[in-house]
């Protein structure tokens, strides 16, 4: 555990009442998602510190469904959203609660406060509300409602819940105050009429209430001793205090932390969803998203996303965290933990002319330089192979220091290469080296002989075809969310697909999700689209790290 010194603010306060409430108190958090979309790395923040907090006080987190929404939640987000919270490490146990479930009591509540006039039946459509809200410097006007008796409001209500009303005809408002600073306590609506299907109570709804009427009794509903929340809902807690004071019910200790922005990238779910629905992206796991299942399918670990967040850690000023530090965090992992292979992205065929055809000699590769306990593997070796194309040039400048004719260069953990000559088609363009290697280069004579680069390449006859998926940033420029026309901002270069890359063949089998270096190119991960028949890697990152080296020069 971290020592006191390294807490956060918000772990401090939390620890600090803990004391102060004395034996036998225990900390309740949640994690309280609207399942309207799939998790993203924002949330990941918010689950860490949730579930981290709870863990590390002995305490308990709830996960609570905030599902307010027929129109916009789905069952299918639901599911989704389980499973990226167990993905990245964290259990709730039987600690599952949904907003909905206290649809009857929220109701109840409702005609408690109209009868102690502290809400009422409003009639005035959206637009006419709007226009009474008053703005940031203007105060509001109150509506002609307002001041109607507690018992027609009480029936009205009972009306909006039997379907008797059409939608948007009428809501229930809480009676506060329309010229309040804070728009928030500006009569703000507790239930509107959606006739809509929802998720869990099907159609015994048709009234629905808001996010906000919901939220802090669903809080203290549950006990939760603790609310943590992002900085836009400080605006909201005068009105959470107001809902739950006026109800004579428990207050939970609600504290706001700054949410993560991420440059080069969206991340609230309405844009997310815009660019699944306007086929940006392939789908919301896409992995150019900033979603856990897209962060997942890139090959990021549940491990770098944790350490990210505690790198990141948790404060009240909001700040813009460069993406640099979270591919720092998945390079530190996976090169602890990947095991090292060799794949060429762009293949040229070598044919070696001093290597007996039908020779196959087994060379010795690390799996993994950071692990001995990774151990070994054999490389097939043979006559024909593949190097990177741009591991060769015919006319090379002065420090190029791989592949040229009549220049050598060390094949990893195998022969020194010489080019002798380069056959080239039609078009004019080289399509094949002949080469020779220095057969006593490997174990003879001159195994310690030292040229000036290492390439890495794969036997032609072993290397099984496969298709690798590079990725770059999704967004153009760094804050795309201050554009008005974000979508313009989305970089066309986020993708490429490079077909017939040439792999060790033990790659066909790898399993979704598996983790490799292919080295000097990058991490990579199998694709749940892979088959052995046809492999497909997606490039997690790329060796070089940005972040290391801006720390480096610092
Ligand atoms: P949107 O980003 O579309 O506004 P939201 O924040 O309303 O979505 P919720 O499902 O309500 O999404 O979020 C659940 C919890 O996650 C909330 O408590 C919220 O404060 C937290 N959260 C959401 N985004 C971030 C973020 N970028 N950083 C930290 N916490 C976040
Ligand atoms: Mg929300």
């Amino acid at each position: 555990m971290e020592s006191a010194a390294s807490l956060d603010f918000v772990r401090e306060a939390v620890a600090e009442d803990l004391r102060a409430a004395g034996p036998g108190a225990r900390v309740v958090t949640r994690f309280p998602p609207e399942p309207n979309g799939y998790l993203h790395i924002g949330h990941a923040k918010a689950i860490c510190l949730d579930f981290g907090v709870a863990r590390e006080l002995g305490g308990v987190c709830h996960l609570r469904l905030d599902d307010t929404n027929p129109v916009k939640e789905t069952q299918a987000y639901v599911d989704q959203i389980m499973r990226d919270i167990r993905w990245l490490g964290f259990e709730w146990g039987d600690k599952l609660f949904h907003a909905s479930d206290y649809f009857e009591q929220l109701y109840t509540w409702a005609q408690q406060l109209i009868r102690a006039g502290l809400a009422y039946v409003d009639e005035l459509d959206a637009d006419q509300m709007r226009d009474y809200r008053g703005t940031l410097t203007e105060p509001g006007r109150e509506s002609p409602w307002r001041n109607r008796p507690a018992e027609e409001s009480l029936d009205l209500f009972a009306r909006m819940r039997a379907g008797e009303f059409p939608d948007g005809s009428r809501t229930l408002r809480a009676k506060i105050d329309m010229a309040s600073g804070n728009i928030n306590m500006r009569d703000p609506v507790m239930y509107r009429i959606r006739k809509a299907t929802h998720q869990r109570t099907g159609d015994t709804w048709c009234i629905y209430p808001m996010y906000d009427w919901a939220h802090g009794q669903s809080d203290s509903i549950e006990g939760v001793t603790h609310s943590l929340c992002t900085l836009e809902y400080e605006d909201h807690r005068p009105l959470y205090d107001w809902y739950l004071q006026s109800l004579g019910i428990y207050r939970p200790r609600q504290i706001e932390f700054a949410r993560l922005n991420l440059n080069y990238t969206v991340m609230s779910k309405r844009k997310l969803l815009a660019l699944v629905e306007g086929r940006h992206v392939a789908e919301w796991d896409d992995p150019r998203m900033p979603t856990l299942a897209g962060l997942r399918r890139r090959g990021y670990t549940p491990e770098s996303i944790r350490d990210f967040c505690a790198r990141v850690g948790v404060a009240k000023k909001a700040n813009v965290i460069d993406v640099a530090v979270l591919e720092h965090a998945v390079r530190e992992d996976l090169n602890r933990r990947a095991q090292r292979a060799l794949a060429v992205l762009r293949p040229l065929k070598v044919v070696i002319e001093n290597y007996p055809e039908g020779q196959v000699e087994h060379l010795t590769a690390v799996n993994n330089p950071e692990d001995p306990s990774a151990g070994t593997r054999a490389l097939p070796f043979s006559r024909e192979l593949f190097i990177e194309r741009e591991d060769f040039m015919e006319e090379p400048p002065k420090k190029f220091f791989r592949l040229s004719p009549g220049n050598e260069v060390r094949l990893r953990y195998a022969y020194i290469l010489k080019c002798e000559r380069v056959v080239k088609n039609e078009a004019g363009e080289v399509v094949e080296l002949r080469c020779t290697v220095d057969l006593e280069s490997l174990s003879g004579a001159t195994a310690q002989r030292r040229v000036k680069g290492t390439v890495h390449w794969v036997s032609a006859a072993h290397a099984r075809d496969a298709e690798l998926r590079l990725y770059d940033r999704l967004f153009a420029s760094e804050s795309p969310e201050s554009h008005d026309d974000w979508i313009a901002d989305l970089n066309p270069a986020s993708l490429e697909v490079l077909q017939g890359c040439k792999v060790e063949a033990s790659l066909a089998a790898a399993e979704a999700g598996a983790g490799f270096q292919f080295e000097r190119q990058g991490y990579f991960c199998a694709d749940p689209d892979s088959t052995p028949e046809a492999p497909v890697f997606n490039r997690t990152v790329t060796l070089k790290d940005a972040w290391a080296r801006m720390q480096a020069r610092a």
